[in-house]
């Protein structure tokens, strides 16, 4: 092909597409932008076991509520996941479904009316997924943060009518304290009093389990002390078909800081430095075991997997995928 012959086709090339562009916006006006996201949920399979992941929405977190970490570093780790920091970090509030086969099983429930517009969703989302709340006949809180647990209950009746709520023992005698509440700081009243309003229905009902370490709650589900964001912080470890996915709640608040460095800590922590001290343990062993991770504030789906990198850890999220078996659209 001559070079002038070349350039004659691009030229013609150009000019039909030109044309051809004229054309279709003489043939129908450019419609309005849908200005909306997707459904919140994400659906993966984990041997028999179906995980929803559910989008409650995000809040933006201050950098000043990270410690442990110089504001340069702060900066550069932050800039290294292209994590626009001026409003505050975003960070995700995720809650997960999983349907074991003989339980449908909701591990926390997101904040309900409790914060912001931007969060909420976690019903909406649900019912999106092709489940009703009356068919969750399990809750599972991995802490009786309001963030967590406000969800269960809306304008003070059982959000999901039909669930038995599981929280530690550890963390029920902490929040649900009436005594330890009046002596908290000012400003942590109210995290006292949102736990305590959100179990309240099912406590009322007979179905608010409070379980000791080593209790066995479900067939396949390891319940895994991980304390220090909360007195009974716990994560939820379910096996099936030789696959384990470790549902860790609040080990990870910033995934562009705290896997690369995991000793930074944030200020909800009830003790930072067993927050810090159970962030390693469990960082250790998710990359030793290849489990796949659920976080409740990793980026939406917040599934993955992490592995060890220099001093630190990867974060590796999930890659879309169409689930096994599933119905064409
Ligand atoms: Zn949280």
């Amino acid at each position: 092909m001559s070079h002038r012959f070349r350039q004659t086709l691009l030229a013609l090339t150009l000019a039909s597409a030109g044309m051809m562009s004229v054309s279709l916006a003489c043939a129908a006006p450019v419609p309005a932008q849908q200005q909306t996201q997707v459904p919140g949920y994400y659906r993966m399979m984990l041997g028999n076991m179906e995980v929803t992941a559910l989008y409650d929405g995000y809040v933006n977190l201050d950098t000043k509520l990270f410690h442990g970490i110089s504001e340069p570093d702060m900066q550069k780790l932050l800039a290294r996941m292209f994590t626009d920091s001026k409003s505050g970090i975003q960070t995700a509030v995720n809650a997960f479904l999983v349907n074991t086969g003989s339980h449908l099983v909701l591990v926390d429930a997101g904040t309900a009316q409790c914060f912001g517009p931007t969060l909420g969703a976690i019903k909406n989302n649900l019912r999106a997924a092709g489940y009703q709340p009356e068919q969750v006949d399990t809750i599972l809180l991995t802490h009786l943060h309001p963030d967590h647990a406000c969800g269960i209950t809306d304008q003070g009746k059982a959000a999901f009518p039909n669930a038995t709520v599981y929280a530690s023992k550890a963390d029920g005698d902490y929040w649900l304290n009436k005594e330890i509440a009046l002596k908290a700081p000012q400003d942590a009243q109210p995290m006292f009093k949102l736990a305590q309003d959100a179990v309240a229905p099912y406590a009322e009902q007979g179905k608010l389990k409070l379980y000791r370490p080593g209790d066995r709650l479900l067939p396949d589900l390891d319940v895994i002390a991980t304390p220090g964001h909360t007195p009974g912080h716990t994560s939820y470890l379910f096996s099936s078909g030789g696959q384990k996915l470790l549902l860790w709640g609040d080990i990870v608040h910033s995934h562009s800081l705290q896997f690369a460095k995991p000793d930074v800590a944030v200020d909800f922590d009830t003790d930072s430095k067993q927050a810090i001290a159970t962030r390693q343990k469990v960082f250790a062993d998710a990359a030793e075991n290849k489990l796949w991770i659920g976080g409740a504030h990793l980026p939406f789906p917040g599934l993955s997997h992490m592995r060890v990198e220099g001093n630190g850890y990867a974060w590796v999220p999930i890659e879309y995928a169409a689930v096994a078996g599933q119905k064409k659209p």
